[in-house]
């Protein structure tokens, strides 16, 4: 049976769907002001390993996941005075990170949503938080009022009592009524881009964003709500007080937060500049397969620590699964069953399944894969693996690939007539000296693992890896 530990009550939980065999689940998407980083990706990895182990386990999943398309770092960056323009801004990098997952093989969930797409919904919750005396407007801004929701901090495990007048909880530079109390809504400031709707001019506050188009699509209760351990407080917070206010009504099951990716001990994140992102990565030679292994490789709630070291090992522990995999399909094995063989086959298999059914512990699942081939290999050395054992390593291996899609998949690869289309169009771009759309096609080609190079005879292409 499945457990995942849940943040909120700490404790490892046998997982049952609310509503029959439906896993009705949100994450918590990137905002779009610049390319993410890889440790932004680590936490989309073990989202979409859970995705992909909660649909191997035969539930029906609807996975939703927002844009976070207008706060205060998109309208920063953006510089944009138009809605239209913020608009323009974040597509772009939303566009990218969509091409770092394919190159990740982190797969699209099922929903992807908008929060300027959202407003409606937004205006609706202040508006219902308003009403039952749970939000307040000041200087044409709204705030939810925390001395209304006494269970706040439950999931940080903050004593919100003790805290002292002056401290400062949240960011924004709004007034408010208690220092504690959270923005909602703001206010338009100074040629900022803005939304006319009921409750005023404004722009919503990033945390209400998360409340309004997860209860859109999943309803007021449901099932799992994923983050990395950053978004604990205030972001969850405050969805949990906002949306339980409103509704009524217990708003999330589950919650699942990944630790970090770490470098040098620190956080890697935009903030401290010791970041780097998957094309960085990409552009110096690494894959993106052993890149997703990497980051894969550490049980999600464990820190991760990042080095080039960790990403050359998961390298040759891919060399070492397609090692046996190029063997294992190229010899030629005798007739007949090898039990011994079935056997090492089963535990692994069972090991795999237990370590992903205990929190997705990742790192119990990949050294059962590897035990099994060091049994595999001494099998096809002494000459004892059979043809009766092939379909079973098989679907071993295809499990395997299911939850880690680390090994090469033929299917995946971009065509070579994909490549020089997009070469001829990025050539095309140059002429017109569109350098922006230019750059973007360089940029996609190498989140598909083409490196494209200037040489004296013209420009030449390659694959990496
Ligand atoms: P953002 O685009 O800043 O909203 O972040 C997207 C996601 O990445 C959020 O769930 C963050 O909590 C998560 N995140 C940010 N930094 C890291 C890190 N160093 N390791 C893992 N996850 C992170
Ligand atoms: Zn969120």
């Amino acid at each position: 049976m499945l457990k995942l530990k849940d943040t909120l009550t700490g404790k490892l939980q046998d997982f049952q769907p609310l509503e029959g065999n439906h896993v009705r689940m949100y994450a918590c998407g990137p905002t779009v002001y610049d390319f993410a980083h890889i440790g932004n990706f680590r936490t989309y990895v073990y989202e979409d390993i859970l995705r992909r182990w909660l649909k191997f386990k035969g539930y029906q999943l609807t996975h939703v996941m927002n844009i976070t398309d207008v706060d205060d770092k998109t309208i920063r960056d953006s510089k944009a005075k138009e809605l239209a323009q913020l608009r323009a801004y974040t597509e772009r990098y939303a566009r990218c990170f969509f091409e770092d997952c394919m190159a990740l093989s982190i797969e699209r969930p099922d929903k992807v949503v908008n929060a300027t797409d959202h407003i409606p919904d937004m205006v609706h919750l202040i508006q219902k938080l308003v009403e039952s005396g749970h939000a307040y407007k000041k200087d044409d801004s709204y705030y939810f009022k925390i001395s209304t929701y006494p269970k706040y901090g439950q999931l940080a495990k903050l004593d919100f009592d003790g805290m002292k007048i002056g401290a400062s909880v949240d960011i924004d530079e709004y007034e408010k009524e208690d220092v504690r109390d959270f923005a909602l809504w703001k206010a338009p400031k100074d040629e900022e881009p803005f939304w006319d709707t009921p409750i005023g001019k404004g722009r919503p506050g990033w945390h209400i964003e998360c409340s309004a188009m997860s209860m859109h699509y999943l309803g007021a209760s449901f099932d799992i709500h994923c983050g990395a351990v950053d978004n604990i407080f205030p972001h969850h917070e405050n969805e949990i007080a906002q949306s339980e206010c409103a509704t009524g009504k217990p708003f999330v099951r589950l919650w699942l937060h990944g630790e970090h990716l770490m470098v040098n001990g620190e956080k890697m994140s935009k903030s401290k500049g010791n970041f780097f992102t998957l094309r960085d990565l990409l552009g110096k030679g690494d894959s993106p397969r052993a890149i997703r292994y990497t980051l894969s490789s550490v049980p999600y709630r464990k820190p991760l620590n990042f080095t080039s070291e960790s990403v050359q090992q998961a390298q040759s522990a891919i060399g070492r699964l397609e090692e046996f995999l190029l063997r294992f399909e190229t010899d030629t094995f005798p007739e007949g069953v090898n039990e011994r063989v079935e056997e090492a086959c089963r535990t692994a298999r069972d090991k795999f399944v237990a370590g992903l059914d205990d929190d997705l512990n990742t790192a119990g699942a990949l050294g059962a894969i590897f035990e099994f081939v060091r049994q595999g290999n001494t099998a096809i050395g002494e000459g004892s693996l059979c043809q009766g054992n092939v379909a079973s390593i098989s679907t071993l291996f295809d499990d395997f690939q299911a939850i880690f899609p680390v090994l090469k998949d033929p299917t995946r690869q971009i065509l070579d007539s994909q490549i020089e289309a997009l070469i001829a169009e990025r050539n095309q771009a140059r002429r017109e000296r569109n350098f922006k759309k230019a750059d973007e096609i360089r940029d996609q080609l190498l989140a598909q693992g083409i490196i494209l190079e200037d040489t004296r005879a013209g420009l030449r292409w390659k694959r990496k890896e």
